[in-house]
């Protein structure tokens, strides 16, 4: 059993420190929204009414935030009151910069710390089955492992500080562009009077089949899981595709690498998005495409 604070009990906080109790875990939880926390007690968390009760004790502290800026605040915050030792995790997904900051400022005060965002979505978090991509030492990283598998099924050790977060936003920018790319192949076939199944019959089994034909295709039918089939509800948000399409156009800037398509599916995602969709799974961006004369 360890003693573990959770800040951050949102959409993805709560479910993920719900398996931590289920695990046996002792957890105690914070958030800003007295109503997540009230949900996050119904779960068997202890709720406290202020960063500094959350962490009396606790021996890892798990960050699940909105952005980087949250992530630092909170992380000064901690290490203001936690002893030499103790292990940090953020599962927030952050920009890489901000990031290497939060290990530093751990590694100021002799504490371990992990980026270790996550892939799955709100369903993998209910369901304990995230992908977690971790980066720090050696010695956080096996210290954190025995957690993360409880709220995940794989756990990859990426690197060093910020690997994690860097290989999330590499991840997803292959998957915003990807998705682009089979959306305006969709739409092209239309034109040409494809049928829907042919293309994908073709595509999926051909060289140009991905995750985004082959799992998640952005037209109802053939495969009948994907939200296209379920009016476009996420699934994932076209919002956060946003969000992390810019944090790799930000650290793309900051290491000098070229993603011009990159670039490219950021502008398309917060195009859509101004037009209203945030809300929607992220391959409703088809429909912007079929809109273009
Ligand atoms: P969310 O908005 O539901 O939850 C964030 C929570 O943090 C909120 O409850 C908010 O009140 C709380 N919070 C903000 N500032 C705080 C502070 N200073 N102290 C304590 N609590 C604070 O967001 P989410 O969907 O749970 O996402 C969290 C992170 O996970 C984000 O970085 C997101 O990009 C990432 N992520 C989300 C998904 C998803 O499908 N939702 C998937 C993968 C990764």
């Amino acid at each position: 059993m360890t003693r573990i604070a959770f800040i951050g009990l949102g959409n993805m906080g709560g479910p993920m420190a719900a398996n931590l109790v289920k695990a046996g875990h002792a957890v105690t939880g914070f958030d800003l929204s007295h109503d997540v926390l009230k949900a996050a007690e119904a779960s068997g968390i202890k709720p406290a009414n202020v960063l500094t009760e959350a962490l009396a004790d606790a021996e890892v502290v798990v960050t699940m935030l909105p952005k980087g800026q949250h992530v630092l605040t909170v992380w000064t915050d901690v290490l203001r009151s936690v002893p030499k030792g103790t292990l940090l995790i953020d599962s927030s997904t952050i920009d890489v910069d901000s990031a290497r900051k939060a290990h530093a400022m751990a590694a100021d005060v002799g504490c371990l710390s992990l980026d270790a965002p996550v892939s799955g979505g709100t369903g993998g978090a209910a369901a304990g089955t995230l992908t977690f991509m971790a980066g720090g030492s050696a010695e956080s990283f096996a210290a954190a492992k025995p957690l993360l598998e409880v709220m995940g099924k794989k756990i990859v050790h990426c690197g060093d500080a910020g690997a994690g977060q860097a290989a999330k936003i590499c991840n997803n920018m292959i998957l915003g562009i990807s998705m682009i790319g089979v959306c305006e192949a969709f739409v092209l076939g239309e034109k040409l009077g494809l049928s829907h199944q042919a293309l994908f019959d073709v595509a999926s089994t051909s060289s140009g089949q991905c995750w985004s034909i082959n799992t998640y295709c952005p037209v109802p039918g053939p495969v009948p899981t994907s939200p296209a089939n379920n009016d476009y509800k996420p699934g994932f948000a076209a919002a956060l595709m946003l969000k992390d399409l810019r944090l790799s156009q930000e650290a793309a800037l900051s290491s000098g690498a070229s993603t011009p398509l990159g670039a490219e599916a950021a502008q398309l995602y917060a195009l859509f998005e101004k037009l209203g969709n945030g809300g929607r799974d992220f391959s409703a961006i088809i429909e912007m495409f079929r809109e273009t004369k």
